[in-house]
């Protein structure tokens, strides 16, 4: 691709955006003059399709009008209701449809994966992970070493970068296992990190894993949505991820989990249940013995919120029209806009952490503005760019495909430049 540096490009690829229309299905943030924000923060809170209202008040006023009728006679009926979602949940994480469900928070899943996948014993019960995970996921493994008796340092495995790097080596994961795989139970990996925005080959990492006698578990909350994902080509015993960042269901809204095919009907897997765990025909005679669904939806506990699979509905039909594919196709033509601009403000100014190849990373690109400190980021706020800031010095820029525009891109690194220049 050949990027320009003038406004005028971006706006020529704007025109020339084959998903340039979806733009306009979300709400764009705006600042007190009405002016649209730069919105680059997807990542972590996606924004708001104008559908969702309406997918929300349907059930909104079924519930208003039909009571506890509602869970069969709604438009949509509520005793069903995730079902709805499956298929493009699916899709939007290469899964059977078997294999996934929508139900609790992510770290709720994480833990409900990891009753079932984190089996340790005297000689292998130590957990593998990246050493710059997400802190909730450090957070959920070392309490589940505790929960099985184990010191939690002692138990904890980490994947380091190099001395003076921030990404990671799979010839160093490699290293690991070939030193204490068979010590390790679990290897759990954000499939896209994060803080750097290096995207990992789940594939190859399950494949080394097995190879070990590990199991494999993915936590995708910041590849869903983002990247087009292979999980059940990749062979992940499980995955988790949430449906408010790149997914655009709302703060808070309820999680995914992928449980491969390998395990779908194997009942002697230790699981924590509830009534929704159980066999669909049966589950309201109430008195039946424990009968587990077959696939994911057997790790349901509970009856889930409507009005919150509703705000995912509204968001998952969207990437079902769409497609990953698509979607990735214009991410990277995007991001690599992003990368060019930045590197115009000069190398010795701008370092961006994430990986050059976009085949290691998604939207996002992470980068380090030399000397800068929260007042810079604060600046930028000020000038209307939306964007997270990581202690210590990192500042997260995820320019969305599906709503945002080249020109969003151009408007950030102008005014992060002049804010430079300033
Ligand atoms: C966003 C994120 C979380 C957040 O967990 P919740 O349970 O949804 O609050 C956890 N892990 C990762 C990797 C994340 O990116």
């Amino acid at each position: 691709m050949n990027y320009k540096t003038g406004l005028d490009f971006a706006k020529e690829m704007d025109q020339n955006d084959p998903l340039k229309r979806y733009r306009n299905k979300f709400h764009i943030p705006k600042d007190n003059n009405g002016n649209e924000l730069v919105y680059l923060c997807g990542n972590s809170l996606g924004l708001q399709p104008k559908a969702t209202k309406d997918y929300i008040d349907q059930e909104l006023n079924d519930w208003a009008n039909l009571g506890v009728e509602g869970h069969t006679q709604a438009k949509n009926p509520w005793l069903p209701y995730h079902e709805f979602l499956t298929e493009n949940m699916a899709k939007v994480v290469g899964a059977k449809p078997l294999e996934v469900v929508t139900m609790n928070t992510l770290t709720a899943n994480l833990h409900f994966m990891m009753v079932s996948f984190y089996k340790p014993t005297k000689t292998r019960y130590k957990i593998l992970i990246e050493s710059d995970a997400f802190p909730s996921d450090k957070y959920a493994v070392e309490s589940q070493l505790r929960h099985h008796g184990y010191d939690d340092k002692d138990g904890l495995v980490l994947w380091k970068p190099r001395p003076n790097e921030e990404l990671l080596h799979l010839e160093d994961l490699e290293a690991i296992l070939n030193t204490q795989g068979d010590e390790i139970a679990l290897i759990l990996i954000g499939n896209t990190n994060y803080y750097t925005g290096q995207f990992f080959n789940m594939k190859r990492i399950t494949s080394l894993g097995h190879k070990h006698g590990c199991m494999v578990g993915f936590d995708c909350a910041h590849g869903a949505g983002n990247v087009p994902l292979n999980l059940h080509d990749s062979g992940a015993d499980f995955a988790v991820w949430c449906s408010y960042k790149y997914l655009n269901s709302g703060p808070g809204s309820l999680a995914g989990a992928f449980v491969h095919e390998r395990h779908a009907h194997n009942k002697t897997l230790n699981r924590f249940t509830g009534w929704w765990s159980h066999n669909k025909q049966t589950r309201f005679n109430m008195r039946h013995e424990f009968d587990v669904l077959p696939g994911a939806e057997g790790w349901q506990l509970s009856n889930p919120p409507i009005l919150s699979l509703a705000a995912i509905r509204a968001s998952l039909d969207i990437f079902g029209e769409v497609g990953m594919n698509a979607l990735a196709q214009k991410s990277k033509t995007l991001t690599g806009y992003f990368e060019f601009l930045l590197k115009q403000l000069g190398e010795d100014t701008i370092r961006i952490i994430t990986p050059e190849n976009p085949e290691n990373r998604g939207c996002q690109l992470s980068i380090q503005v030399k000397n800068a400190n929260r007042a810079l980021f604060d600046k930028l706020t000020q000038a209307g760019v939306i964007a997270d800031w990581r202690e210590p010095d990192v500042i997260r820029c995820a320019p969305v495909p599906l709503y945002n525009s080249y020109e969003d891109v151009y408007k950030m690194v102008n005014r992060l430049k002049e804010i430079l220049n300033d």
